[in-house]
């Protein structure tokens, strides 16, 4: 019985989606998965910059620190601020003293004239994708911790491919990757078999009908969200940790979450489980594991007790041994500060979603 956890770990989180809560409404309400990244998402990423995405940054850091995540991997994407994009997520993790390990998502679903367009294999790489290549290999030559991104094997050609994987063989990193998360991207494991490897974060899998090297992620609010059913990761042997894919960074609900999920699935789905995939987030990040978060619960390390058990809070957080939240309230950032700056930054994301 202990209130004491290490931090916990993010391992697929979007942070420039913390202000698209309460964005206007799509032209054409979605139906189906392609549809809402149509809709929601291509239209959101395209809409960012720099500050925007510094902003959003800050406050889902804020907002997971605050919820006893220290440690966020990051998949990011937008196509009309792509060189310095990670330096503004860092930035602004870096704010609230929150681990970041970014990724620029890659893709070629812009063509070189600036439009959505589908993509085929054997198309040639697009000015996009080797942007965020750059992007990605800029910020890794500058010493600091990061993964390659891709979106997914649907909007990417095999050149893409083949150049992200090599970037990340090169520094000695895995991919970043979303794989086979609705119909559309059905042939991903084919196309990454000659690819992925150890060091890889196979975001979703819900569709993935063939074994790929590398851990699974799972995120069954996301999958939930989205109508793509469900993941059932322990299909594979794969290592299994857990995501929000942008939708906060609270892990001890999306530890139950995923508890729900998998008994809705199969009422023998035990609660140890899903606390397994918890804690496999500090196999990706092993620092995070000797922070120390107390919380207001004090069976926090009772699967158990945790999956029928919401509303727990953190009420201290350290970081590396710098206390960044005391008695639930923020000692290193001024949130009122990020509340209002993000604010400011989601009224200008809003008016250019309405445009
Ligand atoms: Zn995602």
């Amino acid at each position: 019985m202990s209130a004491t956890t290490g931090g916990f770990v993010c391992a697929h989180h979007h942070l420039y989606s913390a202000l698209a809560r309460g964005m206007p409404a799509p032209p054409a309400v979605p139906h189906d998965f392609l549809s809402v990244l149509q809709q929601i998402w291509w239209r959101l990423d395209a809409a960012l910059d720099l500050e925007i995405i510094h902003w959003s940054a800050a406050l889902g850091a804020a907002e997971a620190v605050l919820s006893g995540t220290t440690a966020i991997i990051d998949h990011h994407e937008s196509p009309m601020a792509i060189e310095g994009s990670l330096d503004a997520i860092a930035a602004g993790c870096a704010l609230v003293g929150l681990r970041v390990i970014p990724s620029y998502g890659v893709t070629d679903r812009w063509s070189d004239a600036g439009v959505l367009t589908d993509v085929k294999q054997s198309d040639k790489m697009t000015a996009g994708a080797r942007r965020g290549l750059a992007e990605c290999e800029r910020y890794l030559a500058s010493g600091r911790r990061a993964m390659v991104g891709l979106h997914a094997t649907f909007t990417c050609t095999s050149e893409t491919l083949d150049a992200a994987a090599d970037l990340a063989r090169r520094f000695g990193v895995g991919v970043h990757v979303h794989v086979s998360e609705g119909p559309d991207d059905a042939g991903a494991a084919t196309r990454l078999a000659h690819l992925a490897d150890e060091n890889w974060l196979l975001v979703h899998c819900v569709g993935l009908d063939s074994d790929l090297p590398g851990t699974i992620v799972h995120n069954p609010r996301s999958n939930m969200n989205n109508d793509v059913g469900y993941a059932q990761p322990t299909r594979f042997g794969n290592r299994v940790v857990l995501g929000t894919d942008g939708i906060g960074a609270d892990m001890a609900e999306e530890f139950r979450l995923a508890f729900v999920a998998g008994r809705d699935h199969v009422l023998t789905f035990s609660p140890d489980t899903a606390y397994s995939w918890l804690a496999n987030g500090w196999d990706l990040v092993p620092e995070a594991r000797n922070d120390v978060v107390t919380w207001n619960y004090d069976h926090m390390d009772s699967a158990w007790h945790l999956a029928f058990t919401p509303g727990t809070r953190p009420l201290d957080v350290v970081i590396e041994g710098r206390q960044i939240v005391k008695d639930a309230q923020p000692v290193t950032f001024d949130l009122e500060e990020i509340r209002r700056k993000a604010a400011e930054q989601a009224v200008r994301l809003h008016e250019r979603l309405a445009a």
